[in-house]
């Protein structure tokens, strides 16, 4: 399992047992390179998806990359393992569900930000910053906008939103 911090393969399980609905492993793991920690699960795979990215090309769809990046997306904010994990079970289930055999990287990222949103609103920033790329400054606001209404008209009132980095 490669380190979702600095890429390397020699990583060490050091706890392993079932999510509380069992419909899980969780497997705490340590980068024995960086010192990082995360946490894999695995999970029963319902049926097989194909993403289509934006480039076009084809590639079976991860469950687990796509916990990885948002493990990331959550690094050191105050979330319960155990609802993130849900909430990875939940997407991939939707996903398994929805009766497409061909999913594209943008439906995927679309249900992953709405699926943030509820759970972290720093964490589904940074996803939405990854996942949009940002190349406008008005889609961050946009975003900032949708997060909470409170800074979505003022600039600095509070010194919460820093959007003015150059
Ligand atoms: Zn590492």
């Amino acid at each position: 399992m490669r380190c979702p911090f600095c890429s390397s393969t020699t990583t060490q399980v050091k706890d392993s047992r079932p999510s509380e609905d069992h419909s899980s492993i969780r497997r705490r793991r340590n980068c024995v390179d960086c010192g990082g920690r995360f946490t894999t699960f695995e999970r029963v795979q319902l049926r097989e998806i194909v993403v289509l990215k934006r480039s076009g090309r084809r590639a079976p769809f991860d469950p687990d990359k796509l916990s990885r990046s948002i493990s990331i997306a959550l690094r050191k904010r105050p979330v319960d393992p155990e609802r993130v994990e849900r909430m990875v079970t939940d997407v991939v289930r939707q996903l398994e569900t929805s009766g497409e055999s061909e999913i594209t990287s943008d439906q995927i990222g679309q249900r992953v930000m709405e699926a943030l949103k509820e759970l972290d609103g720093v964490a589904y920033v940074r996803f939405a910053s990854v996942y949009k790329n940002f190349r406008e400054a008005s889609d961050f606001r946009e975003v900032l906008g949708e997060l909470s209404g409170d800074i979505s008209g003022g600039s600095g009132t509070r010194g919460r939103a820093d959007t003015s980095g150059t």
